[in-house]
């Protein structure tokens, strides 16, 4: 019988060097941003207890629904595989009790049972921060710009943030009521899937992107309209503190976000290379409720999550953050056998200069010159370090670029390292 051909399961993808460079770059960028803004960096478990997502979440969630991988483990506990990460984060919070305010950043992967499709899958990836303590606006600042920066350090331009209020445990319900008799009015005319279960979470209509919502919901009442003094207070200052940050938003009075745990301020970012159904590259807003919720002490917080596989396609439709070609600096060619090369490669290494080395044929001899020069060059190396007899017996190496057409030099062993450095940044200028 032929043995079983295993491939990645539906919805998830391996990320194969070079593409898996760009990944390490950008979580070194966000990590940098995150860094110098005074956030530490949160590991949280890839399961849960099914109960924290299912509470926590909102019982009307899609999450919950339908989309959570759930499981039962071999003690009997239900548990569930992370679908997103400020319930997990908002647990540890709780669970440890560190001093506030608490400003944590993250990246990993999460799980929904989704149906794949482009820049949609059931492993995704997603990076963020949250920050619980504190309802002060500056924060809110803080939290759009951190978010921001990241899109300009990789010189997206097409990406818009949106922003909008969703009111208070005060105002909103009052604000609820209003939307509630106002679609009960409209109801047969939501699109089919609204028209079955707007009631369970009415925000959401007015953020439905087909058109019979759109329509349905021309006049409907919004929240910005209907905000208590404290909400409108929070609102006007955010808005000030990110003119002053010089953070560019648009207002979006129907931006509801698919988690109903959101309070006041919510935004996200919106990238018009990608379809639009999923043009949201993440976003994030306030919590202030969270914490209790999930049986903490009340605490105000707030944070968001970008999806790492959106970020990098919207990337690619814009042209900007390419992969890095070329992952190695040096190539060492092997003409001897024995241990010479291996030892010029591990003192490359040594000095920082990315290196690799030529390995013998099957029977155990150095290939050859040729060979091992193709493969120095297929390696985006910039210098091949050949090492042979000759070289051994004159405690010399013979550089190689492998770029620019400059000819080969013989220099001493001890010299090596210096001349490399000097090759490699020739050929980085
Ligand atoms: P959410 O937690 O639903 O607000 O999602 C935040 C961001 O995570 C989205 O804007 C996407 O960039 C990303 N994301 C969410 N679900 C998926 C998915 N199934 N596949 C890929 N990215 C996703």
């Amino acid at each position: 019988m032929a043995a079983t051909t295993h491939r990645a399961p539906s919805g998830t993808r391996d990320i194969l060097p070079p593409e898996s460079q760009r990944w390490t770059a950008l979580l070194e960028l966000f990590e940098r941003e995150a860094v110098l803004a005074g956030y530490g960096l949160v590991l949280t478990p890839l399961f849960e207890d099914l109960s924290l997502f299912s509470r926590g979440v909102g019982e009307s969630t899609d999450i919950v629904a339908k989309e959570m991988y759930e499981f039962e483990d071999k003690g009997g506990r239900a548990l569930a595989l992370r679908p997103e990460f400020t319930a997990s984060v908002v647990r540890a919070f709780i669970q440890h009790r560190p001093a506030t305010p608490w400003k944590v950043w993250y990246w990993g992967p999460n799980f929904r049972y989704e149906r794949p499709q482009a820049g949609r899958y059931r492993q995704f990836f997603q990076l963020g921060a949250e920050a619980l303590g504190t309802a002060d606006p500056a924060l809110d600042v803080e939290m759009v710009a951190l978010a921001w920066r990241l899109i300009e350090s990789l010189r997206l331009t097409r990406v818009t943030c949106l922003l909008n209020t969703l009111g208070d445990a005060n105002c909103r319900p009052q604000y609820r009521a209003k939307l509630i008799a106002y679609v009960s009015e409209h109801e047969h005319e939501l699109c089919p899937e609204h028209q079955a279960r707007w009631r369970q979470n009415p925000l959401r209509v007015l953020d439905c992107k087909k058109e019979p919502c759109r329509r349905a919901t021309q006049d409907a009442p919004l929240q910005l309209d209907h905000l208590c003094d404290e909400c409108a207070d929070h609102w006007k200052r955010v808005r000030d503190g990110l003119d002053t940050v010089g953070i560019p938003y648009q207002v979006e009075p129907r931006l509801v976000r698919g988690l109903d745990y959101y309070t006041r301020t919510t935004f996200e970012l919106a990238a018009e290379a990608l379809e639009s159904a999923q043009n949201a590259v993440g976003g994030g807003g306030r919590y202030d409720g969270l914490v209790e919720e999930l049986g903490g002490p009340a605490t105000p917080a707030i944070g968001f999550s970008l999806g790492i596989d959106r970020l990098l396609l919207a990337c690619d439709a814009d042209g900007v953050f390419a992969a890095c070609s070329s992952v190695l600096d040096a190539f060492v060619v092997d003409l001897v056998g024995g241990w010479q090369a291996s030892a010029v490669t591990d003192e490359l290494r040594r000095a920082g200069v990315r290196a690799d080395r030529g390995f013998e044929c099957e029977d155990g001899r150095p290939r050859s010159l040729k060979a091992q020069l193709r493969a120095a060059d297929r390696s985006g190396a910039a210098v091949a370090v050949i090492v042979g007899a000759d070289e051994v017996a004159g405690g010399t190496a013979t550089l190689k670029p492998l770029r620019g057409g400059a000819e080969q030099v013989s220099v001493r062993r001890e010299e090596m390292v210096g001349a490399v450095r000097a090759l490699i940044g020739d050929s980085r200028l």
